[in-house]
């Protein structure tokens, strides 16, 4: 991971400064990966793109917001950028924070799915994924804004649809990728999915 001088971000409700460091680049070596996509990777840190200011509680897309690069050691009295919490996303998706950008949607409803999803730590287990009204609206909504050409989103899709226990329709998105390195991936998902288990699943 190769990083830059932190940055400053400035909140553009009021002004308050926070910190984010400013990665240039980063890989995913020893990482751990789930199903839904979520990982854990000590080289590849997942920068949040929406941020809830430590001061004012104004949420923000940090993409969209005054930023500096830090040339000395100020930074480290300004609080870092946090990633939002399941209640901050189902406020922001509220609050059209993302402004009508399909993308930035897309971003909001897939933290907001990763909150809801419990994993498991060992490769093994498989458990119940207990699905209320809240899960299916957003894995509904999610699913809607996601398009069938990117294979990215097709397993994306087909995950959702195993969550929701819909097996058949997991199988058959999955039957449409022809991705010759999601391979191993989709077996994984398709063994879960002809064994009736809906929850998220920790990549072996
Ligand atoms: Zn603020």
């Amino acid at each position: 991971m190769i990083l830059s001088n932190p940055l400053i971000l400035n909140c553009p409700g009021c002004g308050a400064p926070h910190t984010c460091i400013n990665m240039l680049s980063g890989n995913t070596f020893g990482g751990i990966f789930w199903s839904d996509g979520f990982y854990l990777a000590p080289m590849l840190p997942d920068i949040p793109r929406f941020t809830k200011c430590y001061k004012c509680g104004l949420i923000f897309n940090q993409h969209n917001c005054p930023k500096t690069e830090s040339e000395s050691e100020e930074t480290d009295r300004y609080p870092e950028v946090s990633a939002l919490e399941k209640e901050d996303l189902i406020t922001a998706l509220g609050q059209n924070v993302h402004e009508g950008n399909k993308d930035d949607e897309i971003y909001l409803r897939i933290r907001l799915w990763w909150a809801m999803n419990k994993r498991p730590f060992h490769a093994d287990e498989t458990g119940k994924l207990t699905v209320d009204a809240k899960y299916r609206e957003n894995a509904h909504a999610l699913s809607f804004l996601l398009d069938d050409s990117n294979v990215e989103h097709l397993l994306i899709k087909a995950e959702l649809s195993r969550n929701l226990g819909e097996f058949k329709e997991c199988l058959n998105l999955l039957s449409k990728i022809t991705d010759a390195r999601s391979e191993d991936r989709i077996g994984q998902v398709k063994a879960a999915a002809l064994k009736g288990h809906n929850a998220v699943i920790r990549f072996r």
